[in-house]
């Protein structure tokens, strides 16, 4: 038994977000399917709530502007 929450990123818009699923997923934004098992998450957790803080830390980092280090 596997069964954790990951963090996701949508190939054709970017969008983050958490899913428990272990094939595949709909991006919640864009509606186009998001394969778990082509890409790897960004983040697992044991928890939704702790998938939750680092999906909006990635989002946060994300948020940052390019050309700084
Ligand atoms: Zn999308």
């Amino acid at each position: 038994m596997r069964a954790y929450y990951k963090v996701v990123r949508c190939p054709k818009c970017g969008w983050l977000q958490v899913t428990s699923a272990e094939k595949a997923t709909r991006c919640r934004r864009c509606g186009s399917t998001i394969s778990l098992e082509a890409s790897e998450p960004l983040a697992v957790a044991a928890t939704a709530s702790e998938a939750r803080e680092k999906l909006l830390a990635l989002k946060a980092k994300l948020k940052k502007p390019r050309g700084k280090p």
